[in-house]
């Protein structure tokens, strides 16, 4: 029988202790011209490559021991919270795909996106040479790989989106989002035939249920649903990631919202799928939902899978300057 592994972080200050950012680093907002994000952008994929949010840890504990001990699932979910173990005390990546990259940057007036994004590419390539992320672009046809995580077309990948807002700090926000999982997100068009969803809430359980039980464990199940209702087919599927960036465990604001999420979790996990497909009772962590405008003569339903190695973390860099991660 496995023994039941306790997750178990290096502190804060061994993380620290290992950081590419200078001791007692701060940025200096006053002067956002020459502010370069390059090295504390580093440092966030330093750390959100080799070490899962607590919340995500806490509900694949939780689910590893609701499960039968002993079982495939348990062994499994047990296996999941050695790997978190291991990935984080010899910082190394928590899975072989480290996905592909994606921030989302909230900044004051002044800061040029221009040299951001340069800055943001500057610090993708450096992380892949220093095997923080593995080199996971290459070109659609051919299959070949630079080496960089740059997209050898334009300027795709990383993706990077920005956002000015009226605040005097900043936050980057990254997602190292799987290639498994991206795999098995989709899209609906309601009303749809095939599956008997029409266009209301009933209908986007539906939906919801469908994609899980196609997903089956090939999203490397347990996994966390972001289900955006509404939008274009551009808008949606942004919302359905950007959705999972909140914490498990936190409420949606909109009450029905927060009701009808808790329920399909419950839902899924009855479906019998579990982690990594093996079956038992843990098939999603949470399922996270947010409703947008469309236009009357569409309703599309966007659902993104994120696996159970739900890596995101976000820079924030405050008034005075100072970097935090969180
Ligand atoms: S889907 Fe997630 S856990 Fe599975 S191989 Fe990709 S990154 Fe790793």
């Amino acid at each position: 029988m496995s023994e039941c592994v306790i997750p178990n972080l290096t502190s804060n200050e061994v993380v620290a202790s290992k950081s590419v950012l200078p001791d007692g680093w701060k940025a200096d907002l006053s002067n956002l011209k020459v502010l370069d994000l390059t090295l504390p952008v580093l440092e966030l994929l330093r750390r959100t490559t080799s070490r899962l949010p607590q919340d995500v840890i806490d509900a694949l504990v939780k689910g590893r021991d609701a499960e039968e001990e002993g079982s495939r699932a348990f062994n499994t979910l047990n296996d999941m919270v050695r790997n978190i173990n291991l990935a984080d005390g010899q910082v190394t990546p928590l899975c072989q795909d480290t996905g592909t990259v994606i921030f989302w940057v909230r900044h004051p007036f002044g800061l040029s996106q221009v040299a951001a994004k340069k800055q943001i590419r500057e610090a993708v390539k450096q992380a892949t040479k220093n095997v923080y992320l593995r080199p996971n672009c290459v070109e659609a046809l051919s299959g070949k790989n630079l080496g960089n995580n740059m997209d050898p077309f334009h300027e795709g990948h990383p993706v990077v989106h920005f956002e000015e807002w009226d605040k005097p700090e900043i936050e980057v926000g990254v997602m190292l989002k799987g290639g498994g999982c991206e795999n098995v997100g989709a899209q609906y068009r309601l009303p749809d035939a095939t599956i008997g969803a029409g266009r209301d809430i009933k209908g986007v359980r539906k939906c919801i249920i469908d994609a899980v039980v196609k997903a089956q464990g090939q999203g490397c199940s347990p996994g966390i649903l972001g289900v955006a209702i509404g939008g274009d087919r551009v808008t949606g599927y942004e919302k359905s990631k950007e959705v999972i960036l909140r914490r498990l465990g936190t409420k949606n604001p909109v009450p029905a919202m927060d009701a009808f999420e808790k329920e399909v979790t419950r839902d899924l996990n009855t479906l019998g799928i579990g982690p990594m497909g093996y079956g038992g009772t843990t098939t999603a962590l949470g399922v996270h939902v947010e409703e947008m405008f469309r236009h009357p003569a569409s309703f599309y339903v966007s659902i993104s899978y994120m696996c159970w190695s739900s890596r995101r973390q976000v820079l924030k860099i405050g008034s005075t300057g100072e970097v935090s991660f969180d």
